[in-house]
């Protein structure tokens, strides 16, 4: 039955799966993931579609996408379409064969779900009630019954046919089920399954001016699809019961739906949810869904991690009926370690200062062999140019270096990587003071291979060479807040981190002209990069995925 090849997880809900399973319960089993289609989706909706998604593939099942769309105003096209987009992307050739064909639609039962409305009506399980929305609420609260409550099968069934003909004004009545009004559990008491709203829905258009709760729709489309297990979050573990209510008063027989409910995702240095993800987009304070700093699919795929990280990190935070923080610092830990694993290695410099080696001829060229993944021995080796005129990182030069630098100093040596030792003669300045150039003898006996070879010095650095350098931008992106938890510590919007973005002018080695939007790479010594969708032919644009090491750890301990 399992098909998984990789590690298997396993968690409460695969464990009641797999004894649901060996009972002979379900024939097959039925996860679905069912997203409102009111924003782009974000890095929780991807744990929750590795978890359906897992399931269905762990126990040779199918996992339905189905647009909740029962609210005409708030849903868009676009995001349906996004919404698909996410979806294939992070669980294609993972468990592709296991969806359920295209995306369902919860509007696409409306017909059946009034129909069962009428039942429960027929059968005094439901009442129409003309008290108003602010009515209905406060009674709830007190636990008192609508005087509406005991109207007859007849009158009932003639005033819903009468809301879904259009003659009553939106918030005039409702359809509420007939259950306890003084249940403890507030859900129970009498909830409100339809209400009028003359509004156009995005695919049913002016047919209907009634709609379906939340509640109701949810129930019901997991029936209709033969859902086995319905997993949610947290929040719907107080709707179980009224989950079951429905499926009861409907006398649906067994195997019915059953749902579970798991902790959601909450990360540091982030916001989750769709209602300040929009906020974010709306306001421009992010360059919109797919911006590179949001923690939406959209986003994290733009700046370059993989579907396997999602699903790699979604495996290793677990499921689990408690709710925690989970720390960014895993995110970006899971994208090291797979980044480490397949990145192609390049040399690139982010902000360059000139090097002009004195003693070394003008117009040659040699080409340097350098390995393209320590960690692939298929990936092979390539060769990069070297010649007289170079570029270094301007932070690997210091003019009155602190105690314990290792890198370029005036009179002072140091490797590039691959290549030569060199040492720092002089230092050029222009009339402003800034240093233009720095002029350095090279040891062309220390290449590898070469009689000083093995001569050590404390410093490694990271070079191109000029005249082969390629210019690209870099998109320099970090978290996007300041702080561990933006939510908790009031206006989220006021600790967004003014050093998200950096852009800077980059010189590349030439191998990285045929750079492959799909492929990974790590710019030696800083960090994992990929292709922005913004590159063109004449110009590349790269994203920073994320740095080689853990800096706000750092940070934090400061
Ligand atoms: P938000 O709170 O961000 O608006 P939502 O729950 O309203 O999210 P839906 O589109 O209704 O968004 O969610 C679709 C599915 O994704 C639901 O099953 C929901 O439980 C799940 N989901 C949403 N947010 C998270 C999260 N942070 N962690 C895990 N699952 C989530
Ligand atoms: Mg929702």
């Amino acid at each position: 039955m399992t098909a998984s090849t990789e590690n298997s997880p396993s968690d409460f809900i695969r464990d009641i799966i797999a004894e649901d399973i060996r009972r002979g319960k379900y024939k097959q089993i039925r996860t679905r993931f069912p997203p409102e289609p009111n924003g782009y989706l974000h890095i929780g909706h991807a744990k929750s579609i590795c978890l359906n998604f897992g399931i269905a593939r762990e126990f040779g099942g199918i996992c339905n996408v189905r647009m909740d769309d029962t609210n005409p105003t708030k849903e868009e096209a676009e995001y349906v379409q996004s919404i698909m987009t996410d979806v294939r992307w992070l669980v294609d050739s993972w468990a592709d064969n296991h969806i359920g064909g295209a995306p369902l639609y919860a509007s696409d039962y409306f017909e059946q779900f009034y129909e069962y409305a009428v039942d429960l009506v027929r059968t005094g399980k439901a009442y129409v009630c003309d008290m108003t929305p602010e009515e209905t609420d406060a009674y709830r609260r007190l636990g008192k019954a609508s005087c509406f409550r005991d109207r007859s099968v007849e009158e009932n069934l003639d005033l819903f046919a009468r809301m879904k003909a259009g003659e009553f004004l939106d918030g005039a009545r409702t359809l509420r089920a007939k259950i306890d009004v003084n249940a403890a559990n507030v859900w129970l008491r009498d909830p409100v399954l339809y209400r009028i709203r003359h509004a156009s829905h995005h695919r049913t258009g002016e047919k209907w001016c009634i709609y379906p709760m939340y509640d109701w729709a949810h129930t019901l489309s997991d029936y209709i699809e033969g859902i086995t297990h319905s997993i949610c979050t947290l929040e719907f573990e107080v709707h179980r019961p009224l989950y079951d209510w429905i499926l009861d008063a409907l006398e649906f027989p067994e195997p019915r739906p059953h749902q579970y409910e798991f902790a959601r995702l909450n990360l540091t240095y982030s916001v989750i949810s769709k209602r300040k993800l929009i906020q974010l987009v709306d306001e421009k304070l992010v360059s919109g869904w797919d911006d590179p700093r949001m923690v939406t699919i959209s986003g994290l795929r733009r700046r370059g991690v993989t579907p396997g990280v999602l699903r790699t990190f979604a495996y290793n935070i677990g499921i689990t009926k408690y709710p925690s923080m989970t720390d960014m610092a895993l995110l970006e830990h899971t994208m090291r370690d797979e980044f480490n694993r397949i990145a192609t290695r390049r040399l690139a410099v982010l902000r360059p200062i000139k090097i002009v080696l004195t003693n070394y001829p003008e117009g040659k060229t040699e080409e340097l062999d350098a390995i393209n993944n320590p960690e692939d021995s298929d990936a092979g080796m390539r060769r990069i140019p070297f010649s007289r005129d170079l570029y270094i990182e301007r932070d690997d030069f210091m003019e009155t270096p602190p105690p314990k630098y290792f890198r370029l100093q005036p009179g002072g040596e140091v490797r590039l990587k691959y290549a030569y030792i060199i040492k720092c003669d002089e230092v050029v300045k222009d009339e402003k003071g800034n240093i233009s150039e720095l002029r350095c003898t090279v040891d062309l006996d220390s290449k590898s291979g070469g009689p000083t070879a093995g001569r050590k010095v404390k410093g490694t650095i990271h070079w191109v060479s000029a005249s082969h350098a390629i210019d690209a931008e870099v998109r320099l992106y970090d978290r996007l807040f300041t702080v561990p938890e933006p939510d908790a510590s009031g206006d989220f919007k006021s600790f967004i981190n003014p050093h998200s973005l950096e852009v800077v002018s980059a010189k590349c080695e030439p191998a990285l002209a045929a750079a492959r939007p799909e492929e990974r790479y790590q710019f030696e010594r800083l960090g994992y990069f990929a292709l922005d969708p913004d590159s063109s032919r004449e110009k590349q644009v790269w994203n920073r995925t994320v740095t080689l090491r853990d800096t706000w750890a750092k940070e934090a301990k400061k």
